[in-house]
């Protein structure tokens, strides 16, 4: 359809069960729709500079400032006689503390029996994980301006961490994110994202996975694996397709899911790490230069630890990034339904066509 002759169309999304209204009305042309606080009004330097990174005197993620950070879990390369590219540490002001008591481990059930969920309000300790992924030691590089194996170690070293969280046999669930600008929350100008390992499966995942649930039991398919539009789709690559999904919350928002069936994100190899990374990258410069370096915030959705294999059919992880060019009203937060100026589409055309090689 013609981006002039759209009217408005609500959409049920298939992995949220969320509805959004598109009203192309409440925006000029989607080519208009910029960012009105750019992250880095003067774009890093070329990647791969070797003049020595200008380090942030007040910033603790710049490389020499190690000791004023809370401590480090594993660094990228792990000899400590070469300079370090990525550092996991922990989160020196952290939501959850990994020094609490568990919760005490849930009884075991037969296969496919969830325990029941106890009603009505409840309090437990603040106990889990909460760590920071500095990915990279210059203070003026994003993670787009990183190489494509750049960025593949910094989603190894996510994995990594998400393998190690998920040993511990009180955390249900890792959510792995990043916010880049002040208005998508970020507090540290230095490249770096985050991960926290819960006590409990977060009430958006289990929203998802009932969602995917209900159409596996009707239709037998993934609703991710049943993607096929042409129109939606961005960019491909041997192992993931970068779509804006049907029902995009948000304008421009874009996930990139593997073209296999998979479950988590954790169990990702180099070469399809590398094959992400790299179109992770693309997209994050198309944003940049089709939305003005606009804040963003991308989140890694995987599924819960020990899921039961009768729910493996129906869960594949996705990478989801939002840049944030509005905020959110009283409609949203009374309703939960979004509005979404641009459809999905126009925004996939227009940044399918976008060239960010010049
Ligand atoms: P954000 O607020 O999204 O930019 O994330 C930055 C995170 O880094 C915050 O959660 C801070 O608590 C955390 N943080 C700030 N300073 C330090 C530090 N010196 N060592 C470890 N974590 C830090
Ligand atoms: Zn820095
Ligand atoms: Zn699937």
């Amino acid at each position: 359809m013609a981006e002039a002759s759209r009217t408005s169309e609500a959409r049920r999304d298939a992995v949220f069960g969320r509805w959004v209204v598109f009203s192309p009305a409440r925006s000029r042309r989607p080519t208009d729709l910029k960012s009105h606080s750019p992250t880095n009004p003067s774009p890093g330097p070329s990647p791969g500079a070797d003049s020595p990174a200008p380090p942030k005197p007040s910033c603790p993620f710049c490389a020499g400032r190690e000791s004023e950070c809370a401590p480090q879990i594993f660094r990228v390369p792990p000899d400590g006689t070469l300079p370090w590219r990525i550092r996991v540490i922990q989160n020196l002001y952290p939501a959850l503390r990994r020094d609490v008591e568990p919760p005490p481990p849930p009884p075991v059930l037969p296969e496919g029996e969830a325990p029941p969920d106890e009603p009505g309000e409840r309090a437990v300790p603040g106990f889990g994980f909460h760590d920071v992924v500095i990915e990279t030691p210059r203070h003026d590089v994003r993670l787009w301006d990183l190489d494509a194996e750049g960025v593949r170690d910094v989603l190894l070293a996510y994995a990594e961490r998400v393998r190690q969280l998920g040993e511990h046999p009180a955390v249900k669930y890792v959510q792995v994110f990043k916010n880049h600008g002040a208005s998508a929350g970020a507090s540290m100008a230095h490249s770096h994202s985050q991960m926290l390992g819960t006590p409990f499966v977060p009430p958006s995942v289990t929203t998802r996975l009932n969602c995917m649930k209900e159409i596996f039991d009707r239709s037998g398919n993934c609703s991710l694996c049943e993607i096929r539009s042409k129109d939606i789709l961005i960019s491909e690559t041997p192992n993931f397709s970068a779509i804006v999904p049907f029902a995009a919350s948000y304008p421009f928002e874009i996930w990139i899911i593997p073209r296999q069936h998979i479950s988590y994100f954790h169990e990702i190899d180099q070469d399809k790490a590398l094959d992400l990374g790299s179109l992770l990258k693309t997209m994050l410069q198309k944003l940049s230069k089709q939305l003005n370096d606009p804040p963003f915030n991308f989140m890694i959705h995987s599924a819960p630890f020990g899921l039961s294999s009768s729910c493996l059919p129906y869960t594949h992880w996705f990478l989801q990034i939002v840049p944030q060019l509005s905020v959110i009203g009283g409609f949203e937060l009374g309703s939960g339904c979004y509005i979404n100026p641009v459809f999905p589409e126009d925004a996939a055309k227009i940044l399918r066509e976008l060239d960010c090689s010049v």
